[in-house]
């Protein structure tokens, strides 16, 4: 069982078995291809599990963007993973895509859930999971984007429904310097402001709200909740200096939330062993205001994950050695080779 279960989890595996000797510190292991005959007994499966590609970064990173570059490009279909992009309504506050920034790329899981329901991680992994399945019945890539990174944990997880069992995962990591990115944010939220944050707010504001529940949770609601109550009674002057301080709250939340996003990706790589594929994309982030902005996103991220995407598409499953993978082979004394 323990065997499949690393079979399955496309690792290869030398058992130290009377009839196999082959101790972990083999010379043979250094030199793979004067091994055949060894090879020859232990083949690798082909690849039958279908694939799917995650993008994963905090929040402003363009991780969005690059979902819709890698869809045109390989046939794929997004399937959200923000878990306040998964509500009805929102769309300035959540940072959702507009049909423009679709570009035609079928989005799944963005909107579709009553504001007031609690969208659970279980709720994401079935859902998630099903309509994978069904974009990979239609021939298409299936690539969860999104940054709710306890969504990818549970999905990933051994309580995610088999799901890195059952398909070849790929992981991009679209990162950007933070003290970079707290720019931008801050940026992007005067933005927000322009397009409607303040109305959007308004809108589903409720004096007897529950700021834990549904997609009340989003930063830019609780933020406002103090201007709403009080906007009636105070004068011009008073608004203004409650919403310069609410949009200032928005900004440092947010701020906060690209680390803590950062830091739950780092640990994925660090603690879990996943093979995450870094994509940096500070330098765009920086120049994005000058002509060439758009060039240096497209030669340092979509360029690289082309690249890194075809790899995994074209040839072996740029997959992972899962943590239980690694437990159990130590357990069994084994010899774990992760696929590239
Ligand atoms: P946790 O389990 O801590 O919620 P997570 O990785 O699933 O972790 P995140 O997606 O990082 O969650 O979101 C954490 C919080 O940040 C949300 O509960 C919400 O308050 C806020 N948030 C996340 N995404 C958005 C968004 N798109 N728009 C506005 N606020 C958001």
């Amino acid at each position: 069982m323990a065997f499949l279960d690393l079979y399955l989890n496309k690792a290869l595996v030398f058992p130290r078995e009377p009839s196999v000797k082959f101790p972990r510190d083999h010379p043979h292991l250094f030199n793979l291809s004067d091994n055949l005959a060894f090879f020859s007994r232990f083949p690798l499966l082909p690849t039958t599990k279908p694939k799917v590609l995650f993008v994963l970064g905090s929040s402003g990173t363009g991780k969005s963007k690059l979902a819709v570059s890698l869809a045109l490009r390989f046939a794929g279909e997004v399937i959200n993973s923000d878990k306040m992009q998964v509500y009805d309504g929102l769309h300035v506050i959540t940072n959702k895509v507009t049909a423009d920034e679709c570009a035609g790329v079928p989005h799944h899981l963005l909107g579709g859930v009553h504001p007031d329901a609690d969208f659970s991680a279980a709720e994401f992994c079935c859902l998630a999971t099903k309509i994978a399945d069904e974009i990979v019945a239609r021939g298409h890539l299936p690539i969860i984007a999104g940054g709710s990174n306890s969504y990818i944990k549970k999905l990933i997880g051994v309580d995610g429904g088999n799901f890195s069992r059952r398909y070849d995962c790929c992981f991009i990591w679209v990162d950007v310097d933070l003290t970079v990115l707290d720019e931008f944010v801050a940026e992007r939220v005067d933005k927000m402001v322009e397009k409607g944050l303040l109305e959007e707010a308004r809108g589903i504001f409720d004096s007897a709200a529950d700021y834990t529940k549904g997609v009340r949770r989003s930063i830019g609601l609780p933020e406002l909740d103090k201007y709403f109550r009080r906007e009636a009674e105070v004068d011009e002057a008073e608004r203004t200096a409650m919403l310069e301080e609410a949009f200032g709250e928005i900004k440092a939340n947010t701020c906060r939330l690209t680390r803590v996003q950062r830091e739950k990706i780092r640990r994925f790589e660090v603690e879990d062993g996943w093979r995450l594929h870094r994509m940096d994309a500070t330098a765009a982030v920086v120049r994005r205001r000058e002509l060439c902005g758009g060039m240096v996103w497209e030669e340092t991220v979509v360029g690289p994950s082309i690249e890194t995407v075809r790899r995994f598409v074209g040839g072996a499953a740029a997959g992972f050695v899962s943590k239980r993978s690694r437990m159990v082979a130590v357990a069994m004394d084994t010899v774990v080779v992760g696929t590239t």
